[in-house]
């Protein structure tokens, strides 16, 4: 099972990413953790990408490339793999196709979890966090027994600076405009499946089930 996972940032991509994983036995790859190995091992590759990251610098699609596709080479990929946080644009899907193409592997499916703007703001901006054990709660969807008080530890609450409306809003605007013309991108080569991401945990990830049960 090869795969890709896209959502937009509160979408709950983590906890999936983590689920699917599990049940179907494919390694997790995220260009994150990827990134953070080849740095640590001090690898040719994490040196060149560590040169742009001191300086601030976006690290090039052909570097995040080669990253990717050193690590797609690897045994355990034989099998299946789950993509996460790459691609990201239209040209790095590209060049992820033709890197594939030479390891004579095709993506059987490309899940995006899909939530509305609205609901992803009202989920980031209503998250509080306790400022002495780190507990998150929603003043909605999770809220505390008492209004500003840690259930766990009855530390006080506080919200994270970036989570206020504006920039919560321009982070996911920022997303869903990158992300677009990737969904178009996979809508085309008719192996993209959305998937609910506004319904509880569960419900999400068998929806996921459900869309992988009929992959081969
Ligand atoms: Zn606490």
């Amino acid at each position: 099972m090869k795969l890709v996972l896209l959502g937009p940032p509160g979408a709950g991509k983590g906890t999936q990413a983590a689920g699917i994983v599990k049940k179907y036995n494919v390694p997790h790859i995220s260009t994150g953790d990827i990134f953070r190995k080849n740095i640590g091992e001090g690898t040719e590759l994490g040196k060149k990408a560590k040169e742009y990251m001191d300086k601030g610098l976006l690290v090039p699609d052909e570097l995040v490339v080669a990253i990717v596709k050193d690590r797609l080479s690897e045994d355990d990929c034989k099998q299946g793999f789950l993509l996460d946080g790459f691609p990201r644009t239209v040209c790095q899907a590209d060049a992820l196709d033709i890197e594939l193409k030479g390891l004579e592997y095709s993506l059987d499916r490309v899940l995006n979890i899909d939530v509305d703007k609205e609901e992803l703001i009202e989920r980031a901006v209503g998250r509080r966090i306790c400022k002495d054990c780190g507990a998150t709660y929603h003043i909605k969807f999770n809220p505390t027994k008492q209004e500003g008080k840690c259930d766990v530890c009855g530390g006080d609450l506080y919200q994270r600076d970036d989570d206020t409306t504006e920039t919560v809003t321009k982070r996911i605007e920022v997303y869903l405009e990158q992300t677009q013309p990737l969904i178009d991108y996979y809508t085309k080569k008719g192996i993209l499946s959305n998937v609910d991401g506004k319904q509880d945990i569960d419900k999400v990830f068998s929806d996921i089930v459900n869309i992988l049960g009929s992959e081969s």
